[in-house]
């Protein structure tokens, strides 16, 4: 995305924009990308040498649940402040690269399919949010077996 600096006037310049998933960098081999483009709303304001750029991102996620590896989408909605100095002589700045890099910064470390997510049993695989197993009654029973013996002793 370019900002012509001629178009900042003193009371700032609005812009609406949209940004293509591969701009990000990321693509379905990652493990997290963007299933959309991006909306870019965002105010650009010239104090002398620097253009300061307001930018509320929003965009959609695709990526697997870190606990049931499940495919997940989630809403993906950022704020930030970005600053370009104005090199002499320059008739536009291009926010792509810092744009880009501002995504990769922010994007979650781990997603959950939600709050809730039991995960997957670490003993049979079985995805514990659509089943149950008995793993970790087993589990359970052979504790108190254990202190019920100890017990005895
Ligand atoms: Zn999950
Ligand atoms: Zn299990």
């Amino acid at each position: 995305m370019k900002i012509h600096i001629k178009d900042i006037r003193p009371e700032g310049l609005e812009l609406d924009a949209t940004l293509e998933p591969q701009a990000t960098g990321l693509t379905e081999k990652d493990s997290l990308y963007f299933v959309a483009p991006l909306n870019i709303t965002a105010k650009a304001q010239r104090f002398e040498d620097t253009v300061i750029v307001e930018t509320h991102l929003e965009g959609k996620i695709s990526s697997i649940c870190s606990r049931c590896l499940c495919d997940v989408e989630k809403d993906w909605i950022k704020d930030f402040t970005l600053d370009f100095p104005i090199a002499r002589n320059a008739e536009y700045i291009d926010m792509d690269e810092d744009l880009r890099q501002e995504i990769i910064l922010n994007l979650p470390m781990r997603v959950l399919c939600g709050g809730q997510c039991k995960g997957i049993c670490s003993k049979c695989g079985i995805n514990l949010n659509e089943k149950k197993c008995k793993c970790n009654l087993k589990l359970l029973s052979k504790k108190q077996e254990v202190e019920k013996q100890e017990a005895e002793k």
